[in-house]
């Protein structure tokens, strides 16, 4: 069966009513870390992994939603919708919903079965999928017209004012714009965007480590207060700048001694990975496709040594991928500390590199990692039966 019979059968099952399928995508990320909130540049692409949200109409105001992946069932009336009600899973479609009706959509009651297939927590941004694919569905259901952009826009701001995590604006983007057989340089500033095809005969293989270390969110917060200190000290000079995006390698080395070493090794790794992002889109556009392997092999030195956001899990994967043949590229995926860990691989070559990766990992960590290979993939869509 496949997946849309299947919640059209699950939503009947515990609604009674035939419902409207919607998905969007997760992501990887495949240079460009640490850049976003500092208004700089992203390479991402939508993966084939999607969280599928059924939907139908109720007579009240009422949002009901099940998430299969908690085995949870959750009510809220839309005009009592409050930021961090309640800490758990319902934030993120429930603040969308908020989002929404804040920016002047009036929505109708409904019932959501959510079935997210996007692993969760894992640097894949099931967050934004869930956010995305529920307020599409939401919007469609109520026949108001939102752009892609605005619906991004909207989702970010639902997670950051009402699930209350800071996050930048890559993840809801993408699941938005995603396209088949593409990557996506997004310049985080402006929104503008650029898709870049993949070799046609590329895989994106992801190793998810099993790991996540709980420093990690903090850490992030860490980071982002570094990055905002380092421009509050090189706009004294530079009065010019409002992010680290504004920031040459050139006018940072002139003016190091502004900066103490921890904060100067930040704005190195934000300065000289905004630059690979776009040198990588450049060599996307053109075709290079060896010169990725140097140019996703710098920015894993740059997170792990300038940002400090590795973990030994990561390195032992990126050191093992480095190895096995047909790898155009590997590094670290997301904010760091854990989560899982984007290959480049010759499609020819994938199912070797998977067994490779995980006996070389568990023999290495005792791990059993989680490898998925999968193909750039659709943004945000309505679903029907195949
Ligand atoms: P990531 O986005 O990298 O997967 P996050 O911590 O940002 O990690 O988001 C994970 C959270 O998003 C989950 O803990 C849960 O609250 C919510 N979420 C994602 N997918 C689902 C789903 N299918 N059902 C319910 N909640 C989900
Ligand atoms: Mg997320």
């Amino acid at each position: 069966m496949d997946q849309v019979r299947e919640l059209l059968a699950k939503f009947n099952s515990r609604f009674h009513s035939t419902p409207k399928v919607y998905r969007a995508p997760g992501r990887v990320n495949l240079i460009g870390e640490h850049t976003d909130y500092n208004e700089g540049f992203v390479l991402p692409a939508a993966i084939g992994f999607s969280c599928w949200v059924a939907i139908a109409p109720r007579d009240d105001r009422k949002l009901a939603l099940y998430s299969e992946n908690f085995d949870e069932f959750v009510e809220a009336e839309l005009d009592y919708l409050k930021p961090h009600a309640s800490g758990k899973w319902a934030d993120y479609p429930l603040g969308v919903a908020w989002a929404l009706e804040q920016a002047g959509n009036r929505l109708r009651g409904a019932n959501i079965y959510i079935l997210g297939e996007v692993p969760l927590g894992a640097g894949l941004s099931s967050s934004a999928a869930l956010e995305v694919a529920a307020g599409f569905a939401l919007m469609h259901l109520a026949q108001h017209a939102i752009t892609l952009k605005e619906l991004a826009v909207l989702c970010q701001h639902a997670e950051n004012e009402f699930a209350g995590a800071r996050c930048g604006i890559m993840d809801q983007f993408v699941a938005c714009h995603g396209r088949a057989g593409n990557a996506m340089l997004l310049d985080c500033r402006s929104l503008d965007s650029k898709l870049l095809p993949l070799p046609p005969k590329v895989r994106l293989v992801i190793c998810n480590t099993m790991v996540k270390h709980n420093i990690g969110s903090s850490e992030y917060n860490v980071r982002r207060q570094e990055c905002e200190e380092g421009v509050r000290q090189l706009s004294k000079v530079l009065p010019e700048i409002r992010a680290l995006r504004d920031v040459s390698l050139a006018d940072l080395e002139n003016n190091r001694g502004l900066l103490n070493d921890l904060i100067y090794k930040r704005c190195r790794h934000v300065v000289t990975e905004n630059a690979r992002t776009r040198a990588a889109a450049a060599a996307l556009q053109s075709g290079e496709v060896a010169a990725l392997r140097q140019l996703m092999a710098d920015p894993h030195r740059s997170l792990r040594d300038d940002c400090e956001v590795s973990c030994p899990e990561l390195d032992i994967m990126v050191d093992l991928a480095m190895r096995q043949p047909g790898v155009l590229g590997a590094r670290m995926n997301g904010g760091g500390f854990g989560g899982c860990k984007i290959n480049l691989v010759n499609a020819a070559d994938s199912d070797q590199f998977r067994e490779r990766a995980a006996q070389g990992y568990r023999a290495a960590t005792g791990q059993r990692p989680d490898i998925y290979v999968s193909e750039a993939s659709e943004g945000v869509a309505i679903a029907e039966p195949g």
